[in-house]
């Protein structure tokens, strides 16, 4: 005879499908290697970690819209990541992420990528029948009412108006992550493999109660999700420090670190479930209360950080000088020029005073030295210019256009670069959360 199973168990069953991947891990770092020359520095920074006892597993993320860019493929960085594993000491698992994948993108992802990031941001708002919005209110009664939720000082104020409302912002968008979900698992085809859905790229940030709901609802889509990226209350920009009410942001994380265990234990979804932050690089600032938060429910977080390696490649160029230095100003030099035009799509996330950019007659002074101090994020820096860093982020295109005279002129600067690189990922990412 077969032994009953509770509820829980049953829901556990039903998103945890065959072929579903064993947990990322605790500590995640998402990292970004747009010219695919970086991983093996990248990776460096995870094994440093991993020397000092502390497990943070490498993923390299790509978005489809920087393979639009740099004309690369998925399987370049899966190439690109094998390789690094290969050549190290690595032992741990590490991923490859299919980063803001949609319905219409994820196909050349399959093969290479193992880690699908499925972005449902544009399905947010979209109207739900009103019978599957009854239904799915109707299953989830425990949202009618105050729900007591461990680590919360005060019980988390829900009422079937709210998780209606909710639901009905948000129902259509985890339809969407099932619709994609579904595809990946049947094209898949038993390879195991993680998810993580994002709704971080949309207007309104998403507060603990909509997170209950949202996690309510794909473990009713059986999605058996390992990471979830809420978009959080500031402003994320592009390569430097969060700009927002950095108390409020640490009131609202604890709250979805707290959601989001109980959402895991309550609603069967993968144990190991954690909050993604796309943090766009380099939100120094919140790091202390990102810590603390995990401190406090001894919780996981997977970390993407995406450009600040290109950056950090520019530096090393930079530094390198001599005709490393020349591409490192001829990039500027072009950024600067099709300014408006390459930073219009990330209007959202950059904030660029022009006036504050120096001109490209002006780089072209520039020293090693001071090219380096004007991008490195060091905030204590008079030299650090936060517009110059932003303009530069979005600029890749200038060293895609390049081509390989971009990457000979890195395989000649690999020594600085790489230190760069590496430092960069373990001194001010994996050290002020991690370690
Ligand atoms: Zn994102």
């Amino acid at each position: 005879m077969q032994p009953t199973t509770s509820p829980e168990d049953r829901s556990r069953a039903a998103v945890a499908p065959p072929g579903a991947m064993p947990g990322l891990g605790k500590l995640s770092l998402g990292m970004g290697d747009r010219f695919g020359r970086q991983a093996a520095a990248q990776l460096e920074a995870c094994l440093k970690a991993a020397e000092l006892g502390v497990e943070v597993i490498p993923v390299w993320n790509k978005s489809n819209r920087e393979h639009g860019i740099v004309a690369s493929e998925p399987s370049a960085v899966r190439s690109a990541a094998d390789a690094a594993i290969r050549q190290s000491r690595w032992r741990l698992p590490y991923h490859v992420d299919a980063d803001h994948i949609t319905l219409s993108t994820v196909d050349r992802f399959i093969d290479a990528c193992d880690f699908y990031t499925i972005d449902v941001a544009e399905a947010i708002g979209r109207p739900v029948p009103a019978p599957e919005l009854d239904a799915f209110l109707s299953d989830h009664l425990e949202l009618d009412g105050c729900l007591s939720i461990p680590g919360l000082e005060q019980p988390l104020e829900m009422s079937r108006d709210l998780a209606g409302e909710a639901a009905a912002r948000y129902l259509s968008a985890v339809r969407e992550a099932g619709r994609i979900y579904r595809r990946i698992a049947v094209r898949r085809n038993g390879r195991p493999f993680i998810t993580e859905v994002s709704m971080d790229e949309t207007s309104e940030p998403q507060t603990a109660p909509q997170l209950l709901v949202i996690l309510a609802a794909l473990a009713s889509e059986g999605i058996p999700a390992q990471t979830i990226a809420p978009k959080f209350t500031g402003r994320f920009n592009k390569g430097v420090d969060y700009v927002g009410d950095i108390a409020r942001f640490e009131r609202e994380f604890h709250d979805d670190v707290a959601v989001v265990a109980f959402a895991a234990r309550r609603y069967g979804l993968p144990p190991g479930l954690k909050l993604s932050v796309h943090s766009g690089s380099d939100k120094f600032s919140i790091y202390p209360a990102i810590r603390r938060a995990l401190r406090a429910f001894d919780a996981g977080v997977h970390l993407k950080t995406a450009g600040t390696t290109w950056l950090e490649e520019l530096i090393g160029l930079a530094e390198a000088g001599g005709k490393g230095l020349e591409i490192a100003k001829e990039i500027y030099a072009e950024a600067w020029l099709h300014r408006e035009e390459w930073c219009a799509p990330y209007a959202a996330v950059i904030d660029i005073d022009p006036a504050r950019l120096p001109s490209p007659a002006r780089v072209r002074q520039f020293t090693s030295g001071e090219y380096a101090a004007a991008l490195r994020h060091d905030q204590s820096n008079p030299a650090f210019n936060p517009h110059l860093r932003q303009l530069l982020h979005v600029g890749y295109k200038a060293a895609a256009k390049m081509g390989v005279r971009y990457l000979d002129a890195l395989d000649r600067s690999k020594e600085t670069v790489s230190r760069n690189v590496t430092r960069n990922l373990f001194e001010r990412h994996i050290r002020p959360l991690f370690l």
